[in-house]
């Protein structure tokens, strides 16, 4: 069980089977949604599990998602696939523990010259690429 919460407290999250690895998206609605930097999402499933469902504000980013944000704070909470499997992909930066590894890093031919790669190890996809894989597994 993984407990994570807002900066300023008013939503708690559990995932109670959290991945330890990140996916890092530096697409331009990431980027603009968290400071210019990428999201870094930590796979959940599809039941949000929250002590602070009031304080969510939901923002449909495109006709396939919806992104969690604390409207005391703002801190971004998670990514929402509205389609396929509906799950959450919560921002890593949430949990008390932070044993993950980035193993993904998506949107690269979004990714401003500024910012460098997090992990010589992910792997990289560039938009084409993400849509390509989603098209094949049916999403
Ligand atoms: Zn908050
Ligand atoms: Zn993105």
């Amino acid at each position: 069980m993984a407990m994570g919460k807002c900066a300023c407290g008013a939503v708690e999250i559990n995932v109670p089977d959290i991945s330890t690895k990140i996916g890092a998206c530096f697409c331009d609605t990431c980027r603009k949604i968290n400071g210019g930097g990428p999201l870094l999402g930590v796979h959940g499933d599809s039941e949000l599990r929250t002590s602070g469902d009031a304080q969510i504000g939901r923002y449909k980013s495109s006709d396939w998602a919806e992104r969690g944000f604390c409207k005391n704070c703002g801190t971004t909470l998670f990514y929402h696939l509205m389609v396929g499997s509906m799950d959450y992909i919560y921002s890593a930066g949430l949990f008390d523990q932070q044993e993950f590894e980035i193993t993904e890093e998506i949107f690269t031919d979004a990714k401003p010259d500024y910012i460098g790669f997090l992990s010589e190890k992910s792997v990289k996809k560039t938009a084409k690429q993400v849509f390509e894989a989603v098209n094949k597994n049916g999403a």
